[in-house]
């Protein structure tokens, strides 16, 4: 059996004969063989691996993508995590099992996803113990698969809540801030991966690490905006302030703009944070939300926000309108430029979302093929006009694609990989690396 040093490289992809009448046996005899489901059945857990009720977990908001793993885990401890995947990093390169945290599954493309491999249900931590330190400068410590609605119902209870947010709060701690984390409040606070002193982190070998910015800080950075790449999330320390009071009056009179075009809704903060899941309440109950969600988030830098609206609202978006498109601004200063975020190449940028939902089975405007057609005419304007835009929750399916998303931040981003998950365990469904079987 042979290590290979980065084999997590496509092109070093070996099956041999011999290791696949090795397989071939193993399946047919069930001789217990690395990878397969016996192997994992005898592991110590807290929690359980569960080996047939898996269909949801080759699920997601996206609903366009569906891998059907092997077994989800159901960790009832930090230690459940690690045992798992010390386990299949023990397997060596001979076993093809990957490894995928599933947060909310509000992924768009199978992120949270892994073919044949474990998926780890980050959600059987939700609800467990928060613990809230109050005084000058007060956080939360939580479980990696805790939902931020969660959070705030926590942290209110001590007049506290996080600084920043996503715009619809049933999402997970690991989940947001393997992307970033943006919303309204990112242009003052910088996104929730700005927003967290702390990690706890188990890498691809199964080890448990904590990581802050003076801490294993390569790990730490690494692993914020990192996609999963280099380790699970298992806890986080994320900061808070008072809770803001009403003060509309007060943000207003700071403001030059335009009174006609004041539009003022008086809603609790509650109310106000948690405000898209009303919508997904509404939309379950006409069957509207578990529909494809061909989204389209870009960054877009500000000097060429104007080329961009021109073409894409004036032009390749003209007719048509399949959901909400957010954009607003963001101040790059307030990012750490140590994670793995890719960002573009100016000081403000603007996110432009496009949060589109297909009609199954319609051929017509709002169908998914369309969508899909005007969301790679988008694309390829921006590419074709060199406007600099980065994919905000990015999706690519070959390593070229990513290697260009990634720029001049590739080499590190392969280096972090190298160092923390060097068989390429973790989070498979991004399609960045890929796992190699290498049975001599
Ligand atoms: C309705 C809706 C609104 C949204 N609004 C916003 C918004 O305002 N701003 C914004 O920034 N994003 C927004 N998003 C995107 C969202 O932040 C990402 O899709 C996020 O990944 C979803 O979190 P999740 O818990 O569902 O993660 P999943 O979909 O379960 O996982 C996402 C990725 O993170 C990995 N992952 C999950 N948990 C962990 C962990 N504990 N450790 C390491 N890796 C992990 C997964 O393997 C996967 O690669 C929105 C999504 C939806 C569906």
């Amino acid at each position: 059996m042979r290590h290979q040093p980065v084999g997590f490289l496509r092109e070093r992809n070996i099956l041999s004969v011999r290791s696949f009448m090795l397989l071939f046996l193993s399946c047919i005899f069930n001789l217990g063989f690395p990878g397969t489901p016996s192997s994992l059945k005898t592991l110590p857990l807290d929690g359980h691996l569960c080996f047939d009720k898996i269909h949801h977990a080759a699920r997601d908001f996206g609903n366009r993508y569906q891998f059907l793993p092997l077994a989800v885990l159901h960790p009832k401890s930090v230690s459940d995590v690690a045992t798992t995947i010390k386990h299949i990093w023990q397997m060596g390169p001979s076993s093809e099992l990957t490894v995928a945290a599933r947060g909310h599954a509000h992924s768009l493309q199978g992120q949270a996803q892994a073919h044949r491999g474990v998926v780890i249900n980050m959600e059987s931590f939700s609800g467990m113990k928060m613990q809230v330190y109050i005084g000058k400068h007060p956080y939360v410590d939580v479980y990696g698969g805790e939902l931020w609605i969660n959070i705030l119902h926590e942290s209110l209870k001590y007049g506290l809540a996080p600084k920043s947010w996503t715009d619809y709060l049933h999402l997970t701690v690991g989940g947001t801030l393997s992307n970033a984390g943006i919303s309204g409040q990112a242009f003052r606070h910088g996104p929730q991966i700005s927003n967290v002193h702390q990690l706890e982190v188990v890498t691809g070998k199964g080890e448990v690490v904590n990581c802050s910015e003076k801490q294993n800080a390569d790990l730490f950075y690494g692993v914020l905006g990192g996609l999963g790449q280099f380790g699970i999330i298992t806890r986080a320390r994320i900061s808070l302030e008072p809770a803001p009071k009403m003060e509309i009056e007060n943000l207003l009179s700071q403001l030059s703009y335009i009174s006609s075009t004041l539009f003022v809704s008086e809603v609790s903060y509650v109310e106000f944070l948690d405000r898209v899941h009303v919508s997904e309440i509404k939309l379950r109950s006409k069957g509207l939300w578990e529909v494809p969600h061909p989204w389209l988030n870009l960054l877009v830098p500000r000097s060429k926000i104007h080329n961009f609206a021109e073409e894409v609202f004036g032009n390749i978006l003209r007719d048509t309108s399949n959901g909400p498109v957010l954009v607003y601004p963001v101040n790059k200063s307030k990012w750490n430029n140590r994670t793995s975020v890719v960002l573009p190449d100016e000081d403000i940028f603007y996110l432009v979302a496009f949060l589109s939902s297909a009609v199954p089975s319609s051929s017509g405007t709002d169908g998914l093929e369309h969508i899909l057609i005007q969301n790679k005419r988008i694309l390829d304007f921006c590419e074709a006009a060199h406007l600099g835009v980065k994919q905000y929750l990015p999706h690519y399916t070959t390593q070229k694609e990513w290697r260009a998303h990634f720029g001049p931040r590739w080499e590190v981003f392969v280096q972090r990989k190298s160092a923390y998950d060097p068989l390429a365990i973790l989070s498979p469904g991004h399609q960045i690396f890929q796992k190699a079987i290498s049975i001599l």
